[in-house]
């Protein structure tokens, strides 16, 4: 009966229920045991000038290889660790890692991710003025990615935090513009030096006419702005072509490089790279 199959439904639901709770609790526990033992590792992705040919930066990113369970990706991982309360615990890892790793590399700008936790906190700041003096990286050399889940509690303090970073030196880039829920305002409201530019805008160029025309304009408006323009998951040369034509400043993306390991990354810095070319095989050093 339709009664019996509505109860069926509602039991799936609870279970399905259960699990996430049990999978949350069990990510939650692992993640203070890998933060405490220091298991996590920080890859690097590299960022190339508009031309595509010039290597200028890379972005940091975290990695988990669970020893039962293998790679855990950071969408998972980093949306526990903001609700059990080890952003920040987490955050500074990253922040102080990447920092140290990029004094291999100093001819290249390294850029961070910032939860929205952390720029909440109020010790942000003087965390990363204390990372920055420990490592003796030249601010102006530091990018913190933000998104634009920093305006939902205190749109006026998140703000003045962002000025205090800037103070500091180093620049601001507003992350993932174009996903979610994101609003040309932001543009206006947040101090900011950069637009990285999602994938979701890059990955229909070359499939319709109108993506490439969406795209250009959001190129056009950073640019007047005054924001450097950088486009994320930049995949087939065609979408390297089109975006050079659009004007972005930079690029990112599996044409290039994938994300990989310091002692690799300082292997390509030093190779003095050509990038452009096929994707990467997938090695199953990244996920
Ligand atoms: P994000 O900051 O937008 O980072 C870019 C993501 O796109 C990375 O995924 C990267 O591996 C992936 N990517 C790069 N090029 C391409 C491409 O050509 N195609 C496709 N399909 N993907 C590409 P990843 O490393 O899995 O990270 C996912 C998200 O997790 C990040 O998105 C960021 O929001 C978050 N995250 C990663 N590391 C950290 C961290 O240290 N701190 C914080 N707060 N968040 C982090
Ligand atoms: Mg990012
Ligand atoms: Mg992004
Ligand atoms: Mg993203």
């Amino acid at each position: 009966s339709a009664k019996k199959a509505g109860r069926g439904r509602i039991l799936a639901f609870h279970h399905g229920l259960e699990d996430e709770i049990n999978e949350r609790r069990f990510i939650e526990q692992e993640l203070r045991h890998a933060l405490a033992d220091g298991v996590l590792s920080v890859f690097y992705q590299p960022i190339v000038a508009g031309d595509g040919l010039r290597m200028v930066g890379a972005e940091a990113l975290v990695r988990w290889k669970h020893p039962v369970r293998g790679n855990i990706p950071p969408s998972v991982f980093v949306a526990v660790a903001e609700q059990a309360g080890l952003m920040i615990e987490l955050g500074e890892f990253v922040l102080r890692r990447a920092l140290a790793d990029a004094r291999d590399w100093p001819e290249l700008f390294i850029a961070i991710n910032l939860s929205p936790i952390q720029v909440r906190d109020r010790g942000l700041v003087r965390t990363v003025a204390g990372a920055l003096g420990d490592s003796g990286i030249e601010p102006s050399r530091v990018v913190l990615e933000i998104t634009e889940g920093v305006l939902i509690d205190n749109p006026e303090e998140a703000k003045q935090r962002l000025k205090e970073l800037r103070g500091l030196g180093v620049k601001i880039a507003l992350d993932d513009f174009g996903s979610g829920y994101s609003s040309l305002s932001y543009l206006r409201r947040l101090p900011i030096d950069k637009l990285k530019i999602d994938k979701e805008f890059v990955s229909p160029l070359g499939r319709s006419a109108n993506g490439g025309v969406i795209l250009q304009a959001i190129v056009a408006l950073g640019r007047a702005l005054g924001l450097s323009v950088l486009a994320e998951g930049v995949e087939t040369e065609e979408q390297r072509l089109l975006l050079r034509l659009a004007g972005c400043d930079e690029m990112q993306g599996y044409l290039f490089a994938r994300p990989m390991p310091a002692s690799a990354f300082l292997d390509v810095t030093r190779r003095g790279i050509v990038l452009a070319g096929p994707p990467a095989a997938d090695d199953g050093e990244d996920f």
